[in-house]
C-alpha cells in the first residue's frame, strides 16, 4: 500500500521516513516502510497480520496507483489514494468526484480477479453510488480470452471498451475495437466472410465443446447434418463484440435449428421472442459484471432483422411470427451456388 497512518495523519510512503511509526489505515496495525534503489516506496504489514488489504502488490500496481494519482491531480481532481470505505470494506485504488459532482472509483487491476469478485466490488461501489472504473494492467494485454474481455467491458462514452493503464507512458489507453464476424479476425466482403465461415465448420481441427454440443443437437433435431450446410442468414456477416464463450455463428445456427422444429404459423410477442432467443444462447452468453445490462440487446435486433429479410418471420401486430421454415442445404455446391 502507499498510504499509511502516522502521528501527523495520513501520509504518502513517498514521503515517509525510514524507521518511522507507520500504521495500516484499515486495520490499525503496524506496517513498515518499504523502499530501496529498484522498489517503489510502500508500507507492508507485519508478518503474520492478518488484514484484508492486499499484500503483495507487483511493482507495476504500485507504480500505477501513484501516476494515476498524479494524472487525475494533474486534470484537476482531487484524489484519495487506497480511500479506505468501511461500510463495504473496500479500497478502491482511487477516489475522486467528477466533474458533475459523482464519486468515481479507479481500480487498477494487475492480478487475476474473478468475475464473483469482480460483481461484489461493483456491487459494493453501487451501495455507495460510486461509479467504478476498471484500468487493466499488463498481464491483460496478451492474448486476453473472451471471458476476460467481457468481464472487464465497460462503456466509455457510449461505446463498449476496455480501458489499460499504461505504466510506460503513464497514460489511460482505450480498446474498443474488439468487434469481429465468426472465424474472422477482420471483417471484410460479406461472401468472404461466408466462405471463410463455411470452411471453418468444415474443417475445424479443434472442436470445441459449443461446436460438439451444437452438431449433436442439430443432428438430434434434424437428423445428421454438417454444420457448414446451414442457412445464408445463420452467417454474421457484421462485426459485433463478443457476447459468446464461443463463435457467435453457433447460436444463430441453434436459433435456426429449432426454427425448423416449430409448427409454422407459430407466434411470440415481441418481449416473449426477445426472451426466447437470449434462453437459446444459454448458457454460452459471457458475463458482463461492469455492465448495467448484458449488450446483446444490438445482436438479437440485428439477427431478427435479417431473419425477417429472409422471410423466416414477420411481424405484424406486435407478434413475431414464424412464416417459413430456414432452409439447409443439400451439398456444399448447391450452398455456395447460391451465394
Ligand atoms: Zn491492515
Amino acid at each position: 500500500m502507499l498510504v499509511a497512518e502516522s502521528v501527523r495523519g495520513l501520509l504518502l510512503a513517498a514521503g515517509a521516513e525510514s524507521g518511522g511509526d507507520y500504521w495500516c489505515p484499515v486495520c490499525h496495525g503496524p506496517v513498515q516502510l518499504r523502499r530501496g534503489k529498484h522498489k517503489i516506496a510502500h508500507f507492508a504489514h507485519l508478518p503474520g497480520a492478518n488484514c484484508c488489504v492486499s499484500e503483495g502488490e507487483t511493482r507495476e500496481h504500485l507504480t500505477g496507483k501513484r501516476q494515476l494519482w498524479t494524472w487525475l491531480r494533474a486534470a484537476g481532481y482531487q484524489p484519495q489514494l487506497e480511500a479506505y470505505l468501511p461500510a463495504i470494506n473496500q479500497r478502491p485504488d482511487l477516489l475522486f468526484r467528477d466533474g458533475h459532482g459523482q464519486l468515481t472509483a479507479v481500480e487498477f487491476q494487475c492480478s487475476p480477479l474473478t468475475v464473483t469478485r469482480l460483481r461484489e466490488r461493483n456491487a459494493g461501489y453501487q451501495r455507495l453510488g460510486i461509479v467504478p472504473y476498471w484500468l487493466l494492467g499488463q498481464p491483460y494485454r496478451h492474448r486476453l480470452s473472451r471471458e476476460k474481455q467481457a468481464q472487464f467491458t465497460q462503456y466509455v462514452a457510449g461505446r463498449l471498451t476496455l480501458l489499460y493503464w499504461n505504466t510506460d507512458s503513464a497514460q489511460v489507453e482505450t480498446q474498443s475495437n474488439l468487434c469481429r464476424c465468426s472465424f474472422a479476425r477482420k471483417s471484410g466482403e460479406s461472401k468472404a466472410v461466408i466462405r471463410r465461415q463455411v470452411n471453418q465448420l468444415l474443417y475445424r481441427r479443434v472442436p470445441t465443446p459449443v461446436y460438439t454440443h451444437l452438431l449433436q443437437f442439430v443432428a438430434s433435431q434434424l437428423g445428421p447434418q454438417p454444420l457448414a450446410y446451414c442457412p445464408l442468414v445463420c452467417h454474421d456477416t457484421m462485426p459485433s463484440w463478443p457476447l459468446f464463450m464461443d463463435e457467435l455463428i453457433y447460436w444463430r445456427i441453434k436459433v435456426v435449428t429449432m426454427l425448423a422444429t416449430f409448427p409454422l404459423f407459430v407466434a411470440w410477442s415481441i418481449d416473449g421472442w426477445y426472451q426466447w432467443l437470449v434462453r437459446v444462447g444459454n448458457p454460452s452468453w459471457l458475463a458482463f459484471p461492469c455492465l448495467p445490462r448484458p449488450p446483446w440487446e444490438p445482436i438479437i435486433a440485428k439477427y431478427s432483422q435479417e431473419l425477417q429479410a429472409a422471410g423466416i418471420i414477420k411481424v405484424i401486430n406486435g407478434q413475431v411470427i414464424l412464416f417459413k421454415h430456414p432452409h439447409w442445404y443439400k451439398s456444399l455446391p448447391e450452398k455456395l451456388a447460391a451465394l
